[in-house]
């Protein structure tokens, strides 16, 4: 168990003695993953050290704008001069190590784990933990200023994609005033808001589109119409021509029901075990629900992956909401 600390400094002292650092967040990135790991890596190097940014899944098509993508590993093998080449591992938006995908062999370094979940355990040698940022992207930035590092355009942009993406284009009740001074600190830093939205939502593959048709065609309203729930199996990605990287955001059309309290996508892919995402509107705590299933996340958003078969899982996790929905 490591040291835990909600100061930024803490975590700039501890990257100025890092030499080469393997960056990682976590398994079916989103915004706030790949924008704050590529953020942090521009960081290390502008602080004198090397950093390679490492993903376990592919990244959403939505975020290849992102200045440095290209750089980034996205793969489920450690890089091939692991662990010889590397002083230190920083994990970003990881509740817990099992999230990055690598767990047992990124603990062959010391690591740095910086994350805003209420439910974020000490895994690391430093933890800069802050259940009150907006997003990690955001913490980023303090450790930035802490380190008395100007964020280049090219990070600015990438860290006001977390922020733009973890709080919903500011809608959610994460859009707090440290996050809106985040992203003015941004903004002046050179991240073009416009460009960005642009950037996220103007280049959509068709296939997405498809996707998004026949995921929506599955579906169903329940308890009363305060619960939405859709799912997604193998056989809708391979008729559509989808990733399950496709699916990141679909969850958030059906939450805008009208009525609805709770969204739920399955996701199952034939690997045994279904995935499970949840959004509300922060009347029901679908975290709760998560850790029950050994997953986590925050009050309005959250996840957690369940053994068996769609069917099963879909009981399963009804009747976990159903209790919830009940007495929100
Ligand atoms: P998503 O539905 O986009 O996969 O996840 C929503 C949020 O829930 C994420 O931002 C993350 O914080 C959390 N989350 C999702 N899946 C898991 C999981 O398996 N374990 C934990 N601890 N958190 C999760
Ligand atoms: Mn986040």
């Amino acid at each position: 168990m490591g040291e835990v600390t909600r100061d930024p400094a803490v975590v700039a002292a501890r990257l100025r003695t890092a030499k080469r650092a393997l960056v990682v967040s976590h398994t079916a990135p989103d915004g706030d993953a790949i924008g704050s790991a590529l953020g942090a890596a521009e960081m290390i190097r502008t602080l004198g050290g090397s950093a390679v940014v490492l993903s376990h899944d592919p990244f959403p098509s939505s975020l290849a704008f992102l200045p440095g993508l290209d750089r980034v590993l996205a793969q489920t093998t450690m890089p091939r001069d692991w662990p010889d080449a590397y002083d230190l591992v920083v994990v970003l938006e990881c509740p817990d190590l099992d999230r990055t995908g690598f767990d047992a062999m990124l603990r062959e370094r010391p690591i740095l784990s910086i994350d805003h979940h209420l439910t974020s355990e000490a895994y690391g040698e430093i933890n800069y933990l802050d259940a009150e940022a907006p997003a990690v992207g955001e913490m980023v930035l303090r450790v930035a200023d802490a380190a008395s590092v100007a964020p280049t355009a090219a990070m600015a942009t990438c860290l006001y994609t977390a922020l733009v993406t973890d709080t919903g284009d500011f809608r959610y009740s994460n859009a707090t005033p440290r996050a809106f001074a985040a992203a003015a600190r941004l903004v002046e830093a050179g991240a073009r808001p416009s460009e960005i939205s642009e950037g996220l939502w103007g280049h959509t593959p068709a296939r997405v589109i498809r996707l998004t048709a026949a995921i929506l065609s599955t579906l169903e309203l329940l308890a009363g119409g305060h619960i939405a729930l859709i799912t997604c199996d193998r056989a809708t990605l391979e008729r559509t021509g989808a990733a399950p990287s496709d699916t990141e955001n679909l969850i958030n059309i059906p939450r805008g029901i009208d009525g609805v309290e709770v969204a739920v996508l399955l996701k199952d892919f034939d690997s045994g075990t279904v995935r499970v995402s949840m959004r509300s509107r922060d009347r029901v705590d679908v975290q709760a629900v998560a850790a029950r299933f050994g997953g986590g996340g925050h009050r309005a958003a959250a996840g957690c992956s369940v053994p068996g078969t769609l069917a099963e899982v879909r009981e399963t996790i009804l009747a976990a909401l159903l209790h919830q929905v009940e007495v929100p």
